[in-house]
């Protein structure tokens, strides 16, 4: 249960501001903030598996995304443009025959 800062009466947790007095009320605040940085980190994993299925399904564009969003140093974006390199070849010309 929140208690207001200023009042001291019990406020509803999804209120902003207390009911009584209009004081913010700084952990209903805090608690938007959590929800917001979740939301932040949620869309990044979401990046993250996008640009994988992208790297074993269509590994030109995978490529292009890990280097236009991949969060991850050049050195091992430049492994990992070599390995599925090597992969999307491999994958292409072993087929066929
Ligand atoms: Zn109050």
């Amino acid at each position: 249960m929140t208690v207001c800062k200023k009042c001291g009466k019990e406020a509803s947790q999804n209120d902003l501001v207390c009911e009584y007095c209009g004081e913010p009320l700084g952990r209903t605040m805090n608690y938007e903030q959590e929800q917001y940085k979740k939301k932040v980190k949620v869309s990044f994993y979401e990046k993250t598996w996008l640009l994988w299925v992208s790297l074993f399904f269509l590994p030109p564009l995978g490529i292009f995304l890990l280097w236009k969003y991949g969060q991850y140093k050049n050195s091992t974006k430049i492994i990992l443009t070599i390995v599925f390199l090597i992969y999307m070849f491999a994958a292409y010309s072993g087929g066929g025959a």
